[in-house]
C-alpha cells in the first residue's frame, strides 16, 4: 500500500475506495432514438453518456461508487487503466469489467452468427424456384423427389455466401 500514491479517480470522482455497482448502455435505435438500458434505477451524479473521469463521451457506461457513496459512470477504458495502482483494491472492479465485456462481445457474436443464418435463409427462399429444380445431391434422396432447396433448408447454411456456394449458384 502505497500510502502516498493518489489514485487517478481522487481528482474526478472524489474520495475512494471505488467499487463498480452496475452498468448503463446507451444505444442508438433507429426507430426509437437514443435508448437507455441497464442499470438507469442507479442515480449517477451527472448523468449517463459522459465518461466522468476523462469526459469523453461514451455507450458503455460502468457505474462507479465512491467512499461517500456517490456514483459516477466511467467509460471501460478508463476503469481498466486504474488496473495498475496500488492504493485500493481495483481487482473486483477490473473483474466484473472484463466479464461485462466478455459477455457483451460474445452476444455480439451470436447475435451475428444469427443475422447470418436468417440471411442465408432468405437467399434459399428467394431462390427457392431454383432450387427446387436441382436433384438433391444425395442419390437416394434425389429418387425421393428431394431437391437442393430441401438439402439447404435442411443443412442451413452459416451464410448467405455459403448458402450460394453450397448451391452451385
Ligand atoms: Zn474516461
Amino acid at each position: 500500500m502505497a500510502e502516498n500514491k493518489e489514485h487517478p479517480f481522487r481528482k474526478s470522482l472524489g474520495i475512494g475506495p471505488y467499487s463498480y455497482v452496475g452498468f448503463v448502455e446507451i444505444k442508438l435505435d433507429p426507430r426509437r432514438g437514443t435508448v437507455v438500458t441497464g442499470d438507469t434505477h442507479l442515480k449517477v451524479e451527472n448523468g449517463f453518456g459522459t465518461c466522468d473521469h476523462c469526459s469523453h463521451g461514451i455507450m458503455n457506461c460502468y457505474i462507479v461508487r465512491n467512499g461517500e457513496g456517490k456514483l459516477y459512470s466511467v467509460g471501460s477504458e478508463c476503469i481498466m487503466k486504474t488496473d495498475a495502482d496500488d492504493q485500493y483494491d481495483m481487482d473486483e472492479v477490473v473483474r466484473a469489467v472484463k466479464r461485462k465485456k466478455n459477455a457483451m462481445i460474445s452476444a455480439k457474436r451470436q447475435d451475428k452468427a444469427f443475422k447470418a443464418r436468417v440471411e442465408a435463409k432468405a437467399w434459399i427462399e428467394a431462390n427457392a424456384d431454383t432450387l427446387k429444380s436441382m436433384p438433391h445431391p444425395n442419390a437416394y434422396f434425389a429418387s425421393q423427389g428431394k431437391t437442393k432447396y430441401d438439402w439447404l433448408m435442411y443443412y442451413l447454411p452459416k451464410n448467405a455466401e455459403e448458402a450460394k456456394h453450397k448451391a452451385g449458384l
